[in-house]
């Protein structure tokens, strides 16, 4: 007890007040620079070898073996009952999926692939996680935002003075 207590005592001297300066001085620094935030939102990532982005399905092509949900680490794939299809499919929830790749890589008929598109914004958390016709429709309309002409290209880049950042990329 009284080692932690003079340990306390010892960073509540001269250096604590000398680090809140050091802080404030750099956010006031900060505050003349421009943003490092980027309008992702608007922009697609520039597509790099390997990259892995949300997980799109193709249901017409999925055969229902399960592999997917099978190898999946983080269970963000999971199989259900659809009414009218005689086998089970795939459903996806996105805030589980750690973008590893696997299930696309495991899946034997290509009914799995990963996209470019990484960063979304969803209504709320039961929204991102999709049963299998959910997550084929949702699918249609990340691979149409991925072909959709014109759209800024941005790549991330390591800036030594101010960490990562994202820089436009000139087609
Ligand atoms: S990319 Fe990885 S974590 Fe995401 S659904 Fe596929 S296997 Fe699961
Ligand atoms: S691995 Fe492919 S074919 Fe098998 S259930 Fe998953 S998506 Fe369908």
């Amino acid at each position: 007890m009284e080692w932690g207590s003079r340990s306390v005592s010892r960073r509540r001297g001269p250096g604590v007040v000398r680090g809140h300066l050091q802080a404030i001085a750099a956010a006031l620094r900060q505050l003349a620079r421009p943003p490092m935030a980027m309008p992702l939102l608007e922009a697609e990532d520039a597509r790099v070898p390997g990259y892995r982005g949300v997980i799109v399905f193709h249901y017409d092509r999925c055969i229902g073996c399960s592999l997917c949900a099978q190898i999946c680490p983080s269970r963000a794939i999971k199989m259900y009952r659809v009414p009218g299809d005689k086998r089970i499919r795939p459903g996806y929830d996105v805030g589980r999926c750690i973008f590893c790749g696997l299930c696309a890589d495991i899946c034997p008929v290509d009914a799995l692939e990963t996209s470019i598109i990484h960063d979304r914004v969803y209504e709320d958390v039961p929204s991102m996680n999709m049963d299998p016709v959910e997550w084929a429709v949702w699918s249609k309309r990340i691979l149409r935002e991925e072909r959709e002409p014109g759209r800024p290209r941005l790549r991330a880049v390591v800036d030594p003075d101010r960490g990562l950042r994202y820089e436009r990329v000139e087609a």
